[in-house]
């Protein structure tokens, strides 16, 4: 399973970026392109799961998704390419560059406040 993996490395990543004196971690944000993009309730389930027995216990997940960028080759329109609807929005075409997509990528650990 995709996510299961995903999950997984998301926590490593997080556990090696974790301050020496502790603390949980509250709220981890990750992003995502649209090509590899996580299916939510999937990768909640999962980052649920791999973080059981770990300081990102209890931790609630945020998933931002970041759209692909096209450009018209027509009328030089930039826009958010959609995989349902992948037509310029100006001109209705479909003829258009295709930028790269966002890489999955671990944006935001918030720790818990210690006192
Ligand atoms: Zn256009």
């Amino acid at each position: 399973m995709h996510e299961a993996a995903v999950a997984e490395n998301i926590i490593d990543a997080v556990i090696a970026q974790a301050p020496k004196k502790g603390g949980r971690v509250i709220r981890v944000v990750i992003s995502c392109g649209q090509m590899n993009a996580v299916n939510d309730e999937a990768m909640e389930f999962a980052f649920d799961a791999a973080a059981e027995g770990t300081i990102c216990k209890g931790a609630k997940l945020k998933i931002k998704h970041i759209p692909l960028k096209a450009k018209c080759k027509l009328c030089g329109k930039k826009f958010n390419y959609d995989l349902y609807d992948p037509c310029c929005p100006k001109c209705a075409k479909s003829d258009f560059e295709i930028g790269e997509d966002a890489p999955l990528l671990l944006e935001e650990i918030e720790f818990e406040e210690k006192r």
